[in-house]
């Protein structure tokens, strides 16, 4: 959500006739978006502000705002501890922007604006900007949250839930797919919820309308809520043939008590069971999933619950944090705190389970041939030089299931036709690695049909 902001954030200031730079020296502005989900992203975004004093000093010109979800917990609190700060604009004031710098440039003063408007629609769509043609983008489907899971500071940061028009959702997605894009993942707290507030299209409407979209070759959603997760969706990937392989579905803690702390509003079985049921009809379906530990109160029962659940699951994948207190949050004044150093244990030990099956589901795809599209050059090499072993680029994507793979261009086969960002490549896996796949391209094709995971084929 913060990349989709930041871009929302890089778009407004362009319009207001500023520049993007990749070097901070040169920055005539510079603008912090932050997260507060955890003290450590906070304390995070306050060390970089702190980098910024010597250089504000040495260019008394420069503009320094905070954005973001700190900036909205903390308002003009910043102000007072960061003097060389000129601005704070909550979660809600992108589109204020232009004008709240174009004060601080004609009278020199500090502002802080953090008001909530609960208006999902910012501004009309974000226009690509020319000098960056990604394949994948992001897209914010509703803001905010009403859910109220007791650790989580979201709802008092990003204000109640409202979803945006689907009109504006879909001229936005045709926007980026004319632009190139072929790929969106749709966000929102709680996709499942989308629309019911404003009595707009449900979610699985929102997806087939998405589907329709010509030259959109795949679509990805982040986060379903366990609670409200239903057949629909899960018939949705049956039905919806872009609609990738791969659901994200936080479940937080095996503890049932825990998990009535939080104020989830499921038990472990309702999860397993929706599990369950995910995979009878979608058997070749990845599960990732967020895990907390340590929420106050944690036994060693409650942790031996979510080891059971993550057995029972066998996540794809998962994105386990140690619970950390968040203002406003109520969990904050819950008793029975965790110690850092049994947080830590617990993180390990799940950690440690969790790569088990990571490198498992992995290795499972070793000999299939994946279709993924070609996102660009993988990250240890951004341009097309060649690389150590003397081989030609090496190229990046995702198959279905959302795994990263890896391959040679050099590897491509003579008959296949040029490869370009977009394309889809078929490759056969080679290797399984704890966070990526390895493989050897076969084919190379244009169109969209076969993209599903579900129907890649031995070789
Ligand atoms: N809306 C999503 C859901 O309901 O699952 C989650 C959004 S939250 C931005 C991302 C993840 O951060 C959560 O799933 C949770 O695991 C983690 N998180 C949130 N608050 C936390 C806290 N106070 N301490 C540790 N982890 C936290
Ligand atoms: Fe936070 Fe819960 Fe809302 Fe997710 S559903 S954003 S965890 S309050």
């Amino acid at each position: 959500m913060n990349v989709y902001d930041s871009e929302l954030i890089a778009v407004q200031m362009a319009a207001a006739g500023y520049q993007q730079t990749s070097s901070l020296e040169k920055a005539d502005l510079v603008i912090l978006n932050t997260c507060t989900i955890r003290a450590k992203a906070e304390q995070k975004a306050f060390s970089f502000l702190g980098r910024l004093a010597r250089m504000k000093k040495k260019k008394p010109g420069l503009i320094v705002g905070i954005g973001g979800c700190v900036a909205q917990q903390e308002g003009a609190k910043i102000l007072k501890r960061v003097p060389h700060l000129d601005l704070v604009f909550g979660t809600q004031a992108i589109d204020r922007l232009p004008a709240l710098i174009g004060k601080i440039e004609a009278k020199r003063c500090r502002i802080v604006d953090v008001a909530m408007s609960e208006n999902p629609e910012l501004f009309d769509p974000a226009p690509v900007q020319q000098n960056q043609r990604p394949i994948s983008r992001f897209v914010t489907i509703m803001r905010g949250c009403d859910n109220f899971c007791t650790y989580c500071v979201v709802p008092y940061v990003r204000g109640r839930e409202s979803s945006r028009h689907p009109d504006n959702i879909i001229r936005e997605i045709k926007t980026f797919v004319d632009s190139g894009v072929k790929e969106i993942t749709l966000l929102g707290q709680n996709v499942n919820s989308y629309g019911k507030k404003e009595g707009l299209l449900s979610f699985t409407e929102l997806l087939a309308r998405v589907q329709r979209i010509e030259g959109l070759l795949r679509i990805r959603f982040t986060t379903s809520h366990p609670k409200d997760f239903d057949q629909e969706l899960i018939n949705a990937f049956q039905s919806n043939d872009k609609l990738c392989n791969h659901i994200h579905l936080p479940v937080q803690s095996g503890s049932n008590r825990l998990l009535k702390r939080m104020n989830r509003k499921y038990t472990k079985e309702l999860y397993l069971d929706k599990v369950a049921k995910l995979r009878d009809t979608c058997p070749e379906i990845a599960i990732t999933s967020d895990m907390i530990v340590g929420f106050p109160g944690e036994s060693d029962a409650d942790f031996d619950e979510t080891l059971d659940l993550m057995r029972k699951v066998e996540f794809d994948g998962l994105f386990a944090f140690m619970y950390s207190d968040r203002p406003n949050a109520p969990a904050t004044r819950f008793k029975a705190k965790i110690s850092e150093t049994q947080k830590s244990e617990r993180l390990q030990i799940l950690l440690a389970l969790q790569e088990t099956y990571t490198k498992k589901k992995n290795e499972a795809l070793i000999g299939s041939v994946q279709p993924i599209i070609a996102e660009g050059f993988s990250k240890k090499q951004s341009s097309g030089s060649l690389n150590e072993s003397n081989q030609a680029a090496q190229w990046t994507g995702r198959t279905s299931t959302n795994k990263i793979v890896n391959f040679y261009q050099d590897d491509i086969p003579g008959n296949c036709g040029d490869i370009f960002a977009g394309k889809i490549v078929h490759v056969k896996i080679d290797k399984a690695y704890a966070h990526s796949l390895w493989g050897k391209p076969v084919a190379i094709e244009s169109t969209a049909e076969d993209l599903k995971g579900e129907k890649s084929y031995a070789a």
